[in-house]
């Protein structure tokens, strides 16, 4: 019979299926941590309320439009609001929360949301480099320090930034080649940022 051929699914099933394949889009699940915890969520209802607590604090956290840090949702952001100090420019978030964590830098974050990456289809429109522009254009004369790794496409980063601020009133820096070759900052221990920071070389 042509029915029969069908395998039943039961609507429990199904959605733990659902369930893993929603885990699974989360960066660094992998299909059995995604069966882990979904298993979890159903089961436990401790679980739910962990659930629960996630999806409210993310609603209440949101990206500033014009620098990339975090900021409350609906909120001023409290770190371009204030643009009287260098602003340090990094890749990524983890990049700035190494910074931080480390002390060494006193002024504003400005996170570009990666490097530019051609093959990967990374390209500079696709970064907060404009976004950047208008923060040096708005405060001219200030220090521009760039903590980016020292790869190729940090390297090629740096470059596009330092030709797209050419015609700007601003002094462009860059952390000291101490760093291992392809090391992000967020990687490195205290004493080795502090060093690149306070190695740093203007570069226009
Ligand atoms: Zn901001």
């Amino acid at each position: 019979m042509e029915g029969m051929e069908k395998s039943f699914v039961s609507p429990a099933a199904l959605s733990m299926r659902t369930l893993v394949e929603e885990f699974k889009k989360l960066p660094g699940i992998s299909l059995k941590a995604a069966q882990k915890l979904s298993y979890s969520i159903l089961c436990d209802p401790k679980m739910k309320n962990t659930l629960k607590k996630i999806i409210e604090l993310s609603e209440n956290v949101e990206i500033c439009d014009k620098c990339g840090t975090f900021k409350p949702a609906g909120a001023d952001c409290a770190n371009c609001a204030d643009d009287s100090g260098v602003i340090c420019v990094v890749a990524t978030y983890g990049d700035m929360s190494a910074i931080e964590r480390n002390g060494c830098f006193k002024g504003s974050f400005h996170i570009l949301g990666g490097l530019i990456e051609p093959l990967e289809h990374i390209l500079p429109e696709n970064l907060r480099i404009a976004e950047l522009k208008e923060r040096v254009l708005a405060n001219p004369g200030k220090e521009i320090l760039l903590a980016l790794p020292f790869s190729i496409e940090g390297d090629a980063t740096t470059l596009y930034i330092k030709d797209s601020l050419e015609n700007c009133d601003v002094k462009l820096s860059r952390i000291a080649r101490g760093l291992p070759a392809g090391a992000a900052p967020d990687v490195l221990d205290r004493r080795t940022v502090l060093e690149a920071f306070n190695g740093k070389t203007y570069i226009n």
